[in-house]
């Protein structure tokens, strides 16, 4: 599927929730979703009735979108949850939450996900001590996740300092450090976003 190229707020309006990809924005009331939260389109307002299939394919879409993947790529993580111990659904969501762009994301460094895999993808973070670029790198217990040394002075992660964000209790960020550390792996009571993953799961398992 070729990948979206429009607006950003479209997509909130359409999933029916606020996915906070525009950062800041979406923290104001500028926020599109809270002025105007219809589907978007000329039949926008109108109620239909949604099937089964409806209601499975749009909290697919909503949790692949939050994220920022593609289909195929989301797809994958359902199928590695489903090879791992435990319920598909919660080793799904642990494995997105796992992604280093959602890690550095959730630390604060980037305003939402998209900025924080580019951060990532412009080669700015270490894990242990090593770079690594790649967004989906899937963190462990006990990483160290920092800003490169010689990128600290750049001015986006100076004014970390500033930055008030609500961590979620497996991860800690010393922003006058500019490192951080995975406490634990992320548990289906830490993702905070509104999510039955029953209905993704039912929706790949037909
Ligand atoms: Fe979604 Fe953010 Fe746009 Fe609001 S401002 S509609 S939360 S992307």
């Amino acid at each position: 599927m070729a990948k979206y190229t429009g607006a950003d707020c479209k997509i909130c309006r359409r999933e029916g929730c606020k996915l906070f990809l525009k950062g800041e924005r979406c923290l104001t009331k500028k926020c599109a979703f809270e002025r105007r939260p219809n589907v978007p389109g000329v039949h926008g307002a109108a109620r239909k009735k949604i099937t089964e299939y409806g209601l499975q394919l749009r909290e697919k879409q909503k949790v692949k979108r939050a994220y920022g993947l593609q289909e195929k790529q989301f797809r994958s993580y359902y199928e590695k949850a489903n090879t791992m111990r435990g319920k598909v659904g919660e080793n799904m969501l642990s494995l997105l939450e796992r992604r280093l762009d959602n890690v550095v994301y959730r630390m604060g460094i980037g305003a939402s996900r998209a900025e924080s895999r580019q951060i990532v993808n412009h080669g700015h973070i270490t894990v242990n001590g090593k770079t690594v670029n790649i967004p989906s790198y899937i963190i462990k217990v006990d990483d160290v996740v920092s800003i490169k040394e010689n990128k600290r002075e750049l001015q986006m992660f100076k004014d970390l300092k500033d930055v008030k964000v609500v961590m979620p209790k497996w991860l800690e960020f010393d922003s006058s450090k500019l490192t951080g550390k995975i406490n634990a792996l992320p548990t289906r009571e830490d993702i905070d976003m509104n999510i039955q993953e029953h209905l993704i799961i039912e929706l790949y398992s037909k």
